[in-house]
C-alpha cells in the first residue's frame, strides 16, 4: 500500500537548517503517584517499555485495538525526539483458569481448543495470527519483543522461587500463593496503584481458583497452580505438575528484557487490578523493588455510551468495523478513519464509539490527507523571511508542546487543523504564498509530514483507494463480483458461477443466496 509519495520520501531526507522546535520536555502522567512528572529515563536518551499484550484465545476487541494504537502513539513519539526505545509487549499463551471458584481448573485456551477441536497452541497460533493482522491494518509498529509467556516458564518458575525464599508466598498442597499481609506488613505498596482499600481487595481478589480455603487470607494470589489431571498445559516443578499465575509472566518478562526497574509499564485501564497491583508485588517479593518508574494506563472505549460486553450484544470486533458487516453503524469505517477518531481523544480519557464520531472522524481524516497532498504541490518564490511565517512555525511549536504534554493527540490534532485552514488558504490564493519563506514552507512539510504519518501513524487511504478507503473499495468488487455471478446464474452457465463462489471461497470469502439476492462475509472458520 502506498504511505507516501516519492516527493514525501524525498522531503524526509531534506534536512533543514530551520531548528524551531526546542526539545520541549516530556510530561506523563503516571498512574501510580497520580501526577504528571518530568519523564527522565533511567539511563539518559534510552526507554524500555513494557506493554501487557494480548490474551490468544479469541479475537482482539476494539477496546484492546485502542491501547495498543495508543501505545503504538507513545512508541513513535518517543522514537520521533530521539530516544532508542526498546519496546516489549507480551503474549499471553498460557491459559487462565475461568469460571468460577468450583469449576473445573480447565484455562480459557484449552476451552476454545476444546470448542474448536483443535490443539492448545493452535489456538494460540490461530489468534496470534489474527491479532498481528489486525494491528496490521491500524499500522502499528511491531514491537522490539514480542515474547511469549509459554517461552519462559524457566523465569517464571525462578521468580516463583526467589519470591518463596524471600518470604513472600508460601506453598499449600502444589499450588504457591503470594502472602499479601506480608507485603502490607513490609512495604505500603499493595493497593497503591489501583487506589483500592483492603476490604475492596478483598472484595475483588477471588482469582476463581477452586481452592480458595488453600489461601492464608482471601487477597492472596496464585503464583503457581497445581494442575487438574486433565490440564494439557502443565509444566514440572518441585511444587507440582501446573502452571504459572496469570500476574507472573508479566514480572518475569519484563525483568529479563528490560531490567528489575524500568521507565514505563502501560496497558489498559482494566489491568490496574488485579493485574498491574499483583505484578507490582510480585516484583517487590522477588527483588525488593517495584518494576517501572511510569505507569501508563489507556482508559476504556463505549460502543453508544454503553460499555462494551459479549454476553449484552454490546460489542463490535475490528473486522465487523471494517466491513461494515454490522448492526451498529450506517457504513463501513476504514482502519484509518478508525485511527484518527482514537488519536482524536486523549489517550486518558474514555472514548465513546458512535456512528456519528466515527463519520465525523472519517470526513477529518479525508481533509487532513486532502490538505496535505495540497501542501506538497505548494511552492514559494520567498527567499525571506515571510509574514506567515511565524504563525505557522508557532503552530506546529504548539503542536508539539501538546504531544509533550502527556501525549496529548486529541489537542495536537486541533493545532494541526489551523495548519490544514492556512494551507488550503494558500492553495485557494485567499492568502498570498508569497508571505512564505521557502524556507517556512520546507519546514512545515516536513514537519506535517513528521505528525501524521510518523508520529500518528497514519497512511494516506486516499491516495490509492478514493476517500472510503479498503472496506469501501473491497464493497465496491464485492457487488460488482456478485453481480457477475448473478448473470451467469440467469444465462444457466453454472460452472461459471462455482468458479467464482469457489474461488472467493478460497480467499476466506463466503457467498450467501438469498430469495433477496446473494450477500458475502469473511468466513469464521
Ligand atoms: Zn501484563
Amino acid at each position: 500500500m502506498l504511505k507516501c509519495n516519492k516527493s514525501c520520501n524525498l522531503l524526509a531526507q531534506i534536512s533543514n537548517s530551520i531548528s524551531y522546535i526546542t526539545m520541549s520536555k516530556i510530561f506523563i502522567h503516571d498512574s501510580y503517584s497520580r501526577e504528571k512528572r518530568e519523564f527522565n529515563p533511567i539511563t539518559p536518551g534510552f526507554v524500555g517499555m513494557y506493554v501487557c499484550g494480548p490474551t490468544v484465545y479469541n479475537d482482539v476487541h476494539l477496546g484492546n485495538c485502542r491501547t495498543f494504537v495508543s501505545f503504538d502513539m507513545i512508541f513513535r513519539y518517543l522514537q520521533h525526539k530521539g530516544f532508542k526505545v526498546r519496546y516489549v509487549r507480551n503474549i499471553t499463551d498460557v491459559g487462565h483458569l475461568v469460571g468460577d471458584v468450583d469449576t473445573d481448573a480447565e484455562s480459557k485456551i484449552e476451552m476454545r481448543a476444546r470448542l474448536e477441536q483443535k490443539e492448545p497452541m493452535e489456538i494460540v497460533q490461530k489468534y496470534t495470527n489474527g491479532f498481528h493482522a489486525v494491528m496490521r491494518q491500524l499500522n502499528t509498529l511491531s514491537p522490539s519483543i514480542e515474547p511469549t509467556a509459554t517461552g519462559h516458564l524457566l523465569e517464571q518458575i525462578e521468580m516463583v522461587r526467589e519470591i518463596l525464599k524471600n518470604g513472600y508466598a508460601y506453598e499449600v498442597n502444589g499450588s504457591v500463593y503470594f502472602d499479601t499481609q506480608k507485603l502490607l506488613q513490609t512495604h505500603d505498596v499493595y493497593g497503591k496503584l489501583s487506589g483500592k482499600q483492603q476490604d475492596e481487595l478483598l472484595e475483588e481478589s477471588r482469582d476463581n481458583l477452586k481452592n480458595q480455603s488453600e489461601k492464608r487470607h482471601p487477597s492472596d494470589f496464585a503464583i503457581w497452580v497445581k494442575a487438574s489431571p486433565n490440564h494439557l498445559m502443565r509444566w514440572n516443578t518441585e511444587w507440582s505438575m501446573g502452571y504459572p499465575g496469570w500476574h507472573l509472566e508479566c514480572s518475569a518478562m519484563s525483568t529479563k528484557y528490560l531490567g528489575k526497574t524500568f521507565d514505563i509499564h502501560g496497558g489498559g485501564m482494566d489491568l490496574q487490578f488485579p493485574h498491574h497491583e499483583n505484578e507490582i508485588a510480585q516484583n517487590i517479593g522477588a527483588c525488593g523493588c517495584t518494576p517501572a518508574n511510569y505507569w501508563i494506563h489507556a482508559n476504556m472505549m463505549l460502543l453508544n455510551g454503553k460499555k462494551m460486553s459479549k454476553s449484552d450484544g454490546n460489542n463490535i470486533m475490528p473486522a465487523e468495523l471494517f466491513s461494515g458487516n454490522n448492526t451498529f453503524f450506517e457504513k463501513a469505517f476504514s482502519p484509518m478513519a478508525f485511527r484518527f477518531l482514537l488519536l482524536q481523544t486523549h489517550y486518558r480519557s474514555t472514548l465513546n464509539l458512535t456512528n456519528d464520531g466515527l463519520v465525523a472522524a472519517e470526513l477529518a481524516y479525508t481533509r487532513m490527507m486532502k490538505a496535505y497532498q495540497t501542501l506538497e504541490k505548494l511552492s514559494t518564490p520567498t527567499t525571506e523571511t515571510g509574514s506567515e511565517d511565524e504563525e505557522i512555525l508557532t503552530i506546529l511549536k504548539n503542536a508539539d508542546e501538546a504531544m509533550a504534554d502527556d501525549f496529548n493527540t486529541a489537542i495536537a490534532l486541533s493545532h494541526l487543523f489551523g495548519l490544514v485552514n492556512k494551507i488550503n488558504a494558500f492553495a485557494n490564493n485567499q492568502l498570498d504564498i508569497k508571505n512564505l519563506s521557502q524556507s517556512a514552507l520546507e519546514t512545515l512539510k516536513k514537519e506535517l509530514h513528521s505528525f501524521l504519518f510518523d508520529i500518528f501513524g497514519l497512511y494516506d487511504e486516499t491516495q490509492t483507494q478514493g476517500a472510503g478507503g479498503d472496506s469501501q473499495l473491497i464493497e465496491q468488487l464485492m457487488g460488482l463480483t456478485l453481480q457477475l455471478r448473478q448473470d451467469a446464474r440467469a444465462r444457466k452457465d453454472f460452472a461459471a458461477s462455482d468458479v467464482i463462489r469457489d474461488t472467493l471461497a478460497g480467499m476466506g470469502i463466503q457467498i450467501k443466496d438469498a430469495k433477496t439476492g446473494a450477500t458475502w462475509e469473511f468466513k469464521k472458520d
